[in-house]
């Protein structure tokens, strides 16, 4: 099935046009993705799509916005072909190179601010980067923050590289291509880790979602057959690089929470305040501690 082009060509009709293209196609949320088209191709907001939804649009602005509702029908999600995904209020370029920031991850910067909000200047790392959201949002929201972004794939960094230096952080936020699973920082150098490291196994990999698996990259979302690769090796590797009473916080798969800890307790002496956090839906989404 073609898009059924409109006889009038006017911001309605194309909407309600793109619109059932993509009902038909079973992507997700298809009237919010025809809209995220129009108002990119048109340079419109939200509220002129109500209030101008009879002006009439160009055969050449049509054409474009098709080529973009017909990649959408074939899955690529939107944030890769508009390029950009909001996170915590803020707009991120976002490629196949990085994974999409997804709304649990804001989540963790809540519990972050909480705990850092009057904390004066300190050093952060967060590990495995990706697009730059967690670190980018840190520094931004927290103007005595200092970090580290750290990623392995070149195309990711880039990308951080370029949130970073667009909203305003490049000054307190250094970009580092390497592999956090190594010993790459001295002992006591951070107050504050954060990281949203792959975490989900061979197994539940294979199960989700479509689009997912298709579309963005699996180095960024499996570690290695049991998904807890990397955040046993995280929690071993914290407790060298935080300072004393440095916090640590990681976002884990939601069955994943009692095998963490665990990993804390295997060093009693240097963790304290060991704790799960759950995230918005209700789901353990996070591991947490202080470094004694
Ligand atoms: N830190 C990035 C994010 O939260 C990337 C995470 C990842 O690729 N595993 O989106």
């Amino acid at each position: 099935m073609a898009v059924q082009k409109p006889a009038q060509l006017t911001i309605q009709t194309i909407l309600t046009a793109f619109s059932g293209y993509l009902s038909g196609k079973a992507v997700d949320s298809p009237r919010l993705s025809a809209e995220l088209v129009l108002r990119k191709i048109l340079g419109i907001s939200r509220l002129d799509i109500l209030i101008h939804s009879h002006r009439e649009v160009s055969h050449e602005a049509y054409a474009e916005m098709e080529k973009l509702i017909l990649r959408r029908g074939t899955g690529e999600p939107a944030a890769y072909i508009m390029g950009e995904r909001e996170f915590y209020g803020r707009p991120f370029q976002v490629n196949p190179h990085t994974l999409i920031p997804r709304p649990e991850t804001e989540h963790l910067i809540e519990a972050v601010l909480e705990r850092f909000a009057h904390k004066g200047p300190f050093r952060f790392a967060d590990l495995g980067t990706g697009s730059g959201c967690i670190a980018t949002t840190i520094a931004a929201e927290l103007p005595e923050a200092y970090g580290v972004a750290v990623d392995l794939s070149e195309g990711a960094l880039a990308t951080a590289k370029q949130n970073i230096k667009d909203n305003g952080v490049a000054s307190r936020v250094t970009c580092i291509r390497a592999d956090f699973t190594t010993p790459l920082f001295k002992n006591n150098t951070f107050d504050l880790i954060a990281t949203n490291p792959p975490y989900v196994s061979q197994s539940e990999y294979i199960k989700l979602d479509p689009e997912v698996q298709q579309f963005e990259p699996a180095s960024a979302l499996v570690p290695g057959t049991s998904g807890l690769e990397h955040g046993t090796l995280l929690i071993e590797l914290a407790s060298k690089w935080l300072n004393p009473s440095g916090f640590f916080i990681m976002e884990m798969g939601f069955w994943q929470g009692p095998d963490l800890l665990k990993e804390f307790d295997k060093n009693p002496t240097k963790w304290a305040e060991t704790a799960i956090i759950k995230d918005l839906s209700g789901h353990d989404r996070f591991v947490c501690g202080y470094k004694v």
